[in-house]
């Protein structure tokens, strides 16, 4: 893939809002959701993101129901077409006149989940964040011997993934308190978020044939922001020897928007730099042209004391040891058959600074420590009412910056136990 006229930084629309330097979604970015109009019975469809408005590619023709798996599977050359007739369509004047009708304001609109999600895999590749999580268990050997071999995952719950918005009720479970004699079942006591990209995938493959390094990338549609919710205590209770179950499933937020990976080829990166004593990756992970993604991506968290959000956290996606190419490879390496729709996350992705951890295990130091908001606030973990803001931007000179708007979600108490 390489820069076309799409990416064009000194490209408008004819949309006002989305001229706006403070936009996420000038000209270049043209992600992809589902919305409809707030209070109106209609039917969810296919809309692009444009400064403060939803446009609906029905005016293009383009009726994708009520998600975006058929569009997803359509493959890079169709969404190609869609995007350079969008950037044409909603650049040149003349269209205004025809196609302002196709707008809706997005503070007018209801957003839905952008694709129905049949199988989800949550990938470890923050190195920083498994290092760190490492050494509160293993202080002298934080990473295990695999991890610079293989890229770990565990298979997630795609039926609990929800759009940027929904509400999230403290789940409970079985947990073991270090001094208690036997575990006891209750609401999670140390609820916790994380910070993640979601790959979103195109066309899939037939179950039995692997997906080639080189050809990954023409298997994800796009990347949303992932808050991997998480109930530490059930966690540490239940992971061996498996992995995560209930600690995760009872929910995970992504971002309504799907932005392109077209869109983000100005902030594609480099591969994580790997020490000099890391093993070379095998060679079905090894492609001279893999890259990254340079997206910063803040926490922000909003308790119910406070009317605006603090920031607790700023890091970037490059702090991934595997790219999203070795991820699709990874999967499909066995034989495993994605389909269009499917969610990866990341992993949590924390850098090696106080300031970019990516989640509360580790801004608190595994509930040790507890961090200071505004207003005397503390906190260890999530409390009911709290509010997690994921958000995402990507910025770099000579490119107009784009980006994700948010993966919101708000704690809601535990239901009774029972
Ligand atoms: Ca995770």
């Amino acid at each position: 893939m390489a820069l076309n006229a799409t990416h064009d930084p000194e490209l408008r629309s004819w949309v006002e809002g989305a001229n706006d330097p403070a936009t996420e979604f000038p000209i270049q970015n043209l992600p992809f959701g589902i919305f409809r109009k707030k209070g109106k019975n209609e039917r969810p469809r296919g809309g692009v993101a444009i400064g403060d408005q939803i446009f609906d590619l029905a005016a293009l023709g383009l009726e994708t129901g009520p998600i975006l798996n058929g569009f997803a599977a359509a493959g890079p050359h169709a969404w190609a077409e869609v995007r350079k007739g969008l950037s044409q369509f909603l650049s040149v004047k003349n269209y205004r006149k025809n196609l302002a009708k196709h707008l809706t304001p997005m503070r007018q609109a209801e957003l839905f989940l952008p694709v129905a999600i049949g199988d989800y895999t949550d990938f470890y590749a923050g190195i920083h964040h498994a290092t760190t999580i490492g050494k509160l268990f293993r202080p002298d050997n934080p990473l295990l011997p695999n991890y610079k071999w293989v890229p770990i995952a565990y298979h997630g719950r795609a039926s609990s993934v929800v759009v940027s918005g929904t509400p999230v009720v403290r789940p409970n479970g079985q947990a073991k308190p270090p001094d208690a004699p036997a575990p006891v079942f209750g609401p999670s006591r140390r609820l916790d978020y994380e910070v993640e990209l979601g790959f979103v995938l195109g066309p899939g493959n037939a179950l039995g044939k692997p997906i080639q390094i080189g050809e990954a990338e023409k298997h994800i549609f796009g990347v949303v922001l992932m808050n991997d919710w998480s109930a530490r205590d059930l966690q540490a209770w239940e992971y061996q020897p498996l992995g995560p179950f209930l600690a995760k499933s009872f929910a995970t937020t992504i971002s309504p928007w799907i932005v392109t990976l077209e869109a983000l080829e100005p902030f594609r990166s480099a591969p994580f730099e790997r020490e000099p004593g890391d093993p070379r990756p095998l060679a079905y992970l090894s492609h001279e042209k893999d890259r990254g993604v340079d997206i910063a991506l803040e926490m922000h968290l909003r308790t119910a004391a406070m009317k605006k959000p603090v920031r607790l956290s700023r890091g970037n996606a490059r702090d991934a040891y595997w790219t999203p190419a070795q991820m699709v490879a990874h999967h499909a390496s066995n034989g495993c058959n994605l389909r269009p729709g499917d969610l990866l996350g990341s992993g949590t992705l924390s850098g090696t600074t106080p300031g970019s951890l990516g989640s509360l295990m580790e801004l608190t130091s595994g509930g040790r420590t507890a961090i200071e908001l505004s207003g005397g606030q503390k906190r260890m973990f999530l409390e009911d009412g709290d509010e997690a803001i994921l958000r995402g931007r990507c910025e770099r000179d000579g490119a107009a910056s784009i980006g994700f708007a948010e993966a919101r979600g708000r704690v809601l108490p535990a239901r009774p136990a029972r």
